[in-house]
């Protein structure tokens, strides 16, 4: 099973830490600040307290045994970065990275960040589509111009089936799954009916999404 270490035990951080180790994993949790460290040492399996900066301590806390490490320092730039280098220099495969902005991940990718994320700007445009949509429940950008959406059946579809919609070749979208009062279908059939209520999980070019979305 796969083993995670959590640096920087702010909101984000925090909630990385718990959601892994509520899933079971094995998370070591690391803050400057004890009093944080303190917040998690009755729900992750090891917590410390040191400063992410400081090569020698992460070298003695074994980080390349670890699987993935999270990197969720957050105002503190200098440190955010320095942690991010040691820890691809100690050999830690996959290093995720909380980036303040693209410039502050543009250096992170040079030295070495495997995946970088940007909470904040990522929720705001996934409120802000939820907000705008009256049918779009929920939505996940997965790669640059591609999502995958959460849409409640619109009147048009009512009473029909997926091949009678021709949501492929209309819009190039792929119903993944469909939510019913009867629970969640996960591989819909060409047959299946769509009814009012139902919820469709659909993967597409965004342009595509958009285009279904006001159908
Ligand atoms: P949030 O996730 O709450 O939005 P934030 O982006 O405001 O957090 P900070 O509060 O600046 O981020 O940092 C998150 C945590 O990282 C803090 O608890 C802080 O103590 C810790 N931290 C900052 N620098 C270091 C460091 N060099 N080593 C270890 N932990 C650090």
């Amino acid at each position: 099973m796969k083993q995670f270490i959590v640096i920087g035990l702010g909101r984000f951080g925090f909630s990385v830490a718990k959601t892994l180790s509520e899933k079971g994993y094995d998370v070591l949790a690391i803050d400057k600040d004890e009093g944080k460290v303190q917040e998690l040492a009755n729900i992750v399996t090891h917590t410390v307290q040191t400063d992410a900066t400081d090569e020698n301590s992460l070298q003695t806390l074994g980080v390349s045994n670890f699987d993935v490490a999270v990197v969720s320092i957050g105002e503190d730039v200098h440190s955010n970065i320095l942690a991010t280098l040691i820890l691809k220099q100690l050999g830690v495969k996959h290093v995720v990275v909380k980036a303040q902005d693209r410039l502050h991940g543009k250096v992170l990718s040079k030295v070495g960040a495997d995946k970088i994320v940007y909470p904040e700007r990522d929720m705001g445009t996934r409120i802000a589509n939820n907000l705008i949509s009256s049918n779009m429940l929920d939505y996940i950008e997965f790669a640059p111009d591609y999502s995958v959406i959460e849409i409640q059946a619109t009147d048009k579809m009512d009473g029909k089936n997926l091949e009678e919609l021709e949501l492929r070749s209309r819009f190039g979208v792929n119903v993944m799954a469909i939510k019913t009062e009867d629970g969640l279908e996960i591989t819909p059939e060409a047959k299946q009916i769509i009814n009012r209520g139902d919820v469709l999980i659909v993967i597409g070019n965004n342009k595509s999404l958009e285009k279904l979305r006001s159908f």
